[in-house]
């Protein structure tokens, strides 16, 4: 996440939580004065990316872009919220890293968790349970704790011992 003096002033809190407290914007300040790993603080965005490890002309190329598109309607990526652009010293950037959790994603299945294809036929002998029918499946567009152990055991339990007929 690369920003300008400018915005650090003006947005709301970049980061508002941390692991163990809640994380304040002057915890992010204090961040880029401390030297905090991962936060970095530049007088240019040439020596912001080498402090960051990121490709130099790289950064200067996106931020140049972004700027550009900033002064006009939207960005490549369609994006038209751009209040400020990222053009006053000292530049900062955070190194995010992401990561996901479950997958949303997944297989249909019937009524007897047997997998369908796009034409709504069964596939013989094909049944899935658990994370593989996708968190969507039964949270939505939410994540409610435990729905995703709960349902997997669950399935599991049905398939073996109501759904499956396995030979003794
Ligand atoms: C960090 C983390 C925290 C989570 N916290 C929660 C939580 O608090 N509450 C909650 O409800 N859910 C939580 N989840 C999600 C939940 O753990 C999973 O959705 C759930 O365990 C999925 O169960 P599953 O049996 O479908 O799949 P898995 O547990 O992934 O089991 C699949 C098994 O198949 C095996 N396997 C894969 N390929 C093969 C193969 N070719 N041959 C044989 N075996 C194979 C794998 O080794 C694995 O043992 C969390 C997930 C993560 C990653």
């Amino acid at each position: 996440m690369v920003f300008d003096d400018a915005i650090l002033r003006a947005a709301p809190p970049l980061a508002t939580s941390g692991i163990n407290a809640l994380w304040s914007q002057e915890d992010t300040v204090n961040a880029f004065a401390t030297g905090t790993p991962m936060y970095f603080k530049a007088d240019s965005i040439g020596t912001l990316a080498e402090a960051a490890g990121v490709d130099a002309a790289g950064l200067v190329a996106t931020v140049a872009a972004y700027n550009r598109a900033q002064a006009g309607s939207e960005d490549s990526l369609g994006r038209q919220y751009m209040p400020l652009p990222i053009a006053q010293a000292p530049y900062y950037a955070i190194q995010l890293q992401s990561w996901n959790l479950t997958t949303y994603g997944g297989l249909a299945v019937d009524g007897n968790l047997q997998v369908i294809r796009a034409n709504g036929t069964a596939i013989a002998g094909l049944y899935a349970a658990g994370e593989l029918l996708g968190m969507g499946r039964l949270m939505g567009r939410s994540i409610p704790g435990g729905m995703s152990v709960t349902p997997a055991l669950a399935f599991g339990r049905q398939l073996g011992h109501d759904i499956l007929r396995f030979k003794a």
